[in-house]
């Protein structure tokens, strides 16, 4: 049995342009929660998906995985959300509820997560993101959104925001002072604090101590062997060394976007410096609610650019230009969707 009628907007093929999609929502479950979608960030994998450049895309796609909505029915059995409640969800949408990982409040890493979109829910059917007017979700894959927070400005902080929270916070309340890198300066990176236009809004904008352009060899040189861990946010194929040289002895290069071909790595640059690379997916949901009380807490500002559904295919344009600052956000309740 199928539940309420949706209208979003999907990718039909390898072009990865999108356009107006209907279809029927999954039967709301007693531990589901249906919201109404108002805001959906955009982000660099909904690319990536869209044109089946990670060979697993099914048609038609209705991408979107920073989806803020309000709550418009509840599951019998769903006692911590009221109709009205202002909600988020992120890139996962399911898991298995058993498993170690689900057990120990790192349900990202459960082999068996039902991703936001392009996957299949546990009735069967395809799971749809937020460039849509509705979502069914299970309750536990559902976060509050704090009062103090736009909600606009909420979205990116659902995958972006934790995709560099999560492998960061390791760091945080430690007496050493640290320095990190963030490489990659688009939409994970700005949230997390590399061409020359970018130096006056890493440092004057976004609060960095400092700036480094790839390209510069001389200013590379300069920063060896100065930092203690980078972000690596770069989702496109980038070379490992030069950003390795920058590691301290011990330090650790945490990779969080997937690139579309294999990264090369000389074993040198590891074994000299004792260094590591490790990777880190999203974040848990707890991890979720604790970013976004952060953000609130501490007035925090994404910066974002608006815009209505019927612009989206020139915004991914943009996106793939770096013409950005820095992110995208659809105000999927103010565009005309049917
Ligand atoms: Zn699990
Ligand atoms: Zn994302």
């Amino acid at each position: 049995m199928e539940g309420r009628k949706a209208f979003g907007w999907a990718a039909r093929d390898t072009s990865g342009i999108l356009s107006p999609y209907s279809f029927n929502l999954r039967k709301t479950g007693s531990e589901d929660v249906v919201l109404k979608v108002l805001y959906c960030g955009v982000d660099h994998t909904d690319l990536h998906q869209m044109r089946n450049e990670i060979h697993n895309t099914n048609y038609p796609l209705v991408p979107g995985h920073e989806v803020v909505g309000e709550v418009v029915e509840l599951g019998s059995e769903v006692k911590k959300f009221r109709v009205g409640d202002l909600v988020g969800v992120g890139g996962i949408v399911g898991s298995c509820g058993e498993c170690l990982s689900c057990q120990s409040n790192m349900e990202q890493y459960c082999h068996n997560k039902i991703v936001t979109y392009n996957d299949t829910n546990k009735d069967g059917s395809p799971t749809r993101g937020g460039f849509s007017s509705a979502m069914v979700v299970h309750q536990r894959f559902v976060v509050r959104i704090p009062e103090k927070l736009a909600l606009d400005q909420a979205a990116p902080l659902l995958c972006a925001g934790v995709t560099a929270y999560s492998p960061l916070k390791q760091f945080m309340g430690s007496n050493k002072v640290l320095k990190a890198g963030i490489l990659g300066l688009g939409g994970v990176g700005h949230l997390g604090v590399s061409s020359d236009k970018k130096r006056e809004e890493a440092l004057e904008i976004l609060g960095a101590d400092a700036f480094l352009v790839s390209s510069n060899a001389a200013e590379m040189e300069g920063a060896a062997n100065s930092v203690d861990y980078i972000l690596d946010t770069v989702p496109a194929l980038h070379p490992l060394r030069l950003y390795l040289s920058l590691l301290k002895v011990d330090g650790k290069l945490i990779i969080v976007a997937a690139v579309p071909k294999p990264l090369q790595l000389d074993a040198v640059d590891i074994i000299l410096g004792k260094r590591t690379i490790t990777g880190s997916l999203i974040g848990s949901m707890e991890e979720t609610r604790e970013i976004l009380e952060f953000w609130a807490d501490k007035g925090l500002k994404s910066f974002i650019e608006t815009v209505k559904m019927d612009y989206l295919n020139e915004a991914f344009e943009r996106m793939e230009r770096n013409d950005v600052r820095f992110r995208f956000v659809l105000d999927v309740a103010g565009s005309d969707l049917e």
